[in-house]
């Protein structure tokens, strides 16, 4: 199977190491080693893509993200870097050399619900003068993130305006558990106070004159369907023509797994022998009968795009009803949602159906060398060291 002719969808994450303190992701307790950290040599290893997401950790941390950009675009038609927006003035610089890289600042909520989920120091400001500084130099592909969980569904469909009269792009997601997020317990406690928020997205979306909004209401109609612990509304092809590559070279399928699973390393094989390679194809096995059915943007991107007509129609017969009435979506159009309001299905056995599991420990994915620093120090103060070397070093 040789498939280096054919472009990718990659995701390259350039450093575990983040200066945020998010409720739902422990990984600003487990970070990489900067030394061990994904090198030019390697990057200049990986396939043409048609996409590439870049993304930590945070990947701004990085003094070298512009290097590791300028050697992407040699191979990718799209860079998209998702960041939580802290350091303005290196995201303003690189987008001076790249206007036409793509940004995805994670907003939480509005102020105080923002800085309380991601715990970065006036993170709200920081983050929306940042988006506003990139549409003031006329970036044209930027806009927010959103992890939508109990503390802030309320404020989704205002960040989504807010977004809306800046221009600006909108991008959701939900609570998931892997060893990326370093974290096991994530769950929706009010599933259909969650849902009801959604459906008010989605219902604004579907009044919009935009396909692009018509087809991002599919994707939210399918995070209500992945919070009831349903399975997924579309295959999910990751290692097939989609991965992930961790700071240590480490080839991925995904970054949804429970503990990390590896096709190759990167920094001693070549692509087309990690690819094609047993490992991988062992992988791609374990794929298949995967049973966590994430929805993140990063696998359903893709699927929307393969398997294109189920999302378009979808998309087609609620514009059609949006052009004759106010209110196109009802979250009870899902089969689960209605059996939950009927007591068809208990909040325990839709509990069950999540990958929450209470009781076990997350692995963080940390090659030894990192896991060792961890015994002097904790993650927290290693990066909070690192970054203030950083800064004295720009002085
Ligand atoms: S979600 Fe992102 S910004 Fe928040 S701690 Fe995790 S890696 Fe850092
Ligand atoms: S459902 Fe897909 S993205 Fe999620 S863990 Fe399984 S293979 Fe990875």
């Amino acid at each position: 199977m040789i498939m280096s002719e054919k472009k990718l969808n990659g995701t390259v994450i350039v450093t575990y190491r983040c200066n945020a303190r998010c409720s739902m992701c422990n990984r600003y307790k487990a970070p990489s080693k900067p030394e061990e950290e994904i090198t030019i040599e390697t990057i200049k290893k990986l396939p043409k893509m048609y996409f590439t997401n870049i993304t930590g950790g945070e990947p701004f941390i990085r003094k070298d993200l512009k290097d590791i950009v300028r050697e992407l675009y040699k191979k990718s038609d799209r860079i998209v870097i998702s960041t939580n927006g802290f350091f303005t003035d290196r995201i303003v610089n690189l987008c001076k050399e790249f206007p036409q890289v793509g940004v995805r600042i994670s907003i939480e909520g509005l102020e105080r619900v923002n800085n309380e989920i991601r715990g970065l120091q006036d993170g709200y400001n920081r983050g929306y003068t940042t988006l506003k500084k990139l549409r003031e130099m006329g970036m044209k592909d930027v806009g927010f993130g959103m992890t939508v969980q109990d503390k802030n569904a309320i404020d989704l469909v205002p960040l989504y305006k807010i977004s809306n009269e800046l221009g600006m792009e909108f991008a959701t997601a939900s609570l998931h558990n892997s060893f990326y997020f370093v974290e096991a317990k994530n769950i929706i406690f009010d599933r259909p106070m969650v849902a009801k928020n959604f459906e008010d997205l989605i219902n604004e979306l579907l009044r919009s004159n935009s396909p692009k909004k018509w087809m991002r209401a599919y994707f939210n109609h399918g995070l209500i369907n992945y919070i009831y612990g349903q399975k997924r509304l579309l295959p999910c092809d990751m290692s097939f023509d989609t991965f992930f590559i961790d700071p240590y070279g480490d080839v991925m399928p995904c970054n949804g797994t429970k503990d990390k699973e590896v096709m190759g390393n990167l920094n001693c094989q070549s692509w087309d022998e990690l690819w094609n390679s047993p490992e991988a194809e062992q992988i791609r096995a374990k794929v298949r009968c995967c049973n966590r059915d994430c929805w993140m943007i990063g696998s359903v991107s893709p699927a929307m795009h393969k398997y294109i007509w189920k999302p378009a129609f979808w998309a087609l017969t609620h514009k059609l009803k949006a052009l004759v009435s106010q209110h196109p979506y009802s979250m009870y159009e899902n089969k689960i949602v209605r059996d939950y309001r009927d007591g068809k299905i208990t909040k325990e056995e839709l509990d069950k159906c999540s990958t929450c599991d209470m009781c076990a420990t997350a692995n963080s994915g940390l090659s030894v060398a990192s896991m060792e620093q961890l015994k002097e120090m904790s993650g927290e103060e290693i990066v909070d060291a690192d970054i203030a070397a950083q800064m004295e070093e720009k002085v």
